[in-house]
């Protein structure tokens, strides 16, 4: 029997009371596996984006402070709802929200960092036997006010919270059963697979795929936590994430369709200071930036699409003489144990994204992952790179 389980349940594993019956039946299941049960919810199927278009009705671009005291209401809403039904079904149970725990993060409201977790409340509650259920996603900063820790960040919520308690295992529910090498709703012959290792779960995260927040990984791979994907409503094996035997071959394949470029473009040639002001300011501003680039009179950069409203208003307020153009494009993330030194596998997706036509914007090969980027990737391609590079 293990000592302590972290559970963590998705927010389309917890949408309706239906669904909210199959979870706390797997909670109970879990009793005879360990002696402590510390569970990790999301907000209900998709509260999160119904409370941000809801603010953004209000303002275009909502205070963060407020828009993080609005949006961590959500977690709140479905540890409650899952304790009342634990209970009623005779199972002692309390839910938590982050600053009932101490999740003490930084101040930076949207993607706060977790500093610090204190376990006293919730060792605790284990000792008045307890299941714990705590509201993902939100922690508190310096001021006491509520932080959330960016789109997905209840998994990291269960991970640290699984660090902290030095549990055993974290499993991390959702409706799929783990990592597959493409989404299956993209490739019919996508396959699951059964480990992983940090670094690739990590390039998988980081390229946009929404099975794991990346920064849980970081936490996961640090305290060599042991975690494993598996869904609520089978009992299937999922895929453990571990510190496995890397082998030289290509695991996954995502596409990320959620990017868009800024050109920044001035009529004379930029100054070093205008690059660097430029750059200060968005980093300011919270926005996280990928391939920063200069050349002569233009600065470019890629973005996440959430946060195109917020730079498109700072760039227009501050850097009134330029011109400002707006690309969408898609990333193409290829993964895989040390892809860099086989340049068979990066010549056969060159090869087919030049059958294919496509314009390619920019390619990135590092250790573990090759990066395309594309204007528009049609989910033909991805099987047809799938079949090629996939055992
Ligand atoms: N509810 C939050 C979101 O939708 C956090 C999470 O689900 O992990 O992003
Ligand atoms: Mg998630």
């Amino acid at each position: 029997m293990m000592n302590t389980v972290v559970m963590k349940f998705g927010g389309s594993s917890v949408a309706d009371n239906i669904k909210l019956n199959v979870v706390a039946e797997k909670i109970i299941s879990f009793k005879e596996k360990a002696k402590n049960i510390l569970v990790v919810v999301s907000a209900q199927g998709k509260t999160t984006d119904g409370l941000i278009k809801d603010a953004e009705e209000l303002s275009a671009i909502p205070t963060d402070r407020e828009l993080d005291m609005l949006i961590s209401t959500g977690e709140q809403v479905t540890a409650s709802k899952l304790s009342i039904l634990l209970n009623r079904m005779g199972h002692k149970a309390i839910s938590l929200t982050g600053w009932q725990v101490g999740i003490r993060t930084n101040s930076i409201y949207g993607s706060a960092k977790i500093e610090e977790i204190c376990t006293k409340r919730i060792n605790s509650e284990f000792q008045n036997g307890n299941i714990v259920i705590v509201a993902g996603f939100q922690g508190i900063n310096e001021k006491n006010d509520i932080t959330t820790l960016g789109r997905g960040g209840s998994d990291t919520t269960a991970v640290a919270l699984q660090a902290a308690l030095n549990a055993d295992r974290c499993y991390i529910f959702s409706d799929v059963d783990g990592i597959y090498s493409a989404d299956p709703n993209m490739v019919t012959m996508a396959k699951k697979l059964n480990e992983i290792s940090f670094d690739e779960m990590q390039e998988i995260s980081d390229a946009g795929a929404k099975v794991l927040h990346n920064r849980c990984v970081k936490i996961a791979d640090k305290f060599k936590c042991d975690i494993e994907l598996a869904s609520t409503f089978n009992n299937n094996n999922g895929t453990k994430v571990c510190k496995c035997i890397e082998t030289a071959e290509v695991k996954s394949i995502i596409k990320n369709e959620k990017l868009v470029t800024f050109e920044v473009i001035k009529k004379h040639r930029m100054s070093e200071n205008e690059v660097y002001d430029l750059y200060q300011k968005l980093l300011g501003n919270n926005v996280i930036l990928e391939n920063f680039k200069r050349c002569e009179n233009q600065v470019s950069f890629r973005t996440e699409k959430i946060n195109q409203n917020k730079v498109r208003e700072m760039l227009e307020k501050d850097f009134l003489e330029y011109e400002i153009n707006q690309k969408y494009l898609e990333k193409l993330t290829i993964v895989g144990y040390g892809i860099v030194q086989d340049n068979k596998i990066i010549l056969d997706v060159i090869e087919i994204l030049k059958n294919a036509g496509l314009e390619i914007f920019d390619v990135n090969v590092t250790q573990n992952r090759i990066e395309v980027i594309l204007n528009n990737i049609d989910n033909v391609i991805i099987e047809e790179l799938h079949q090629k590079l996939i055992k």
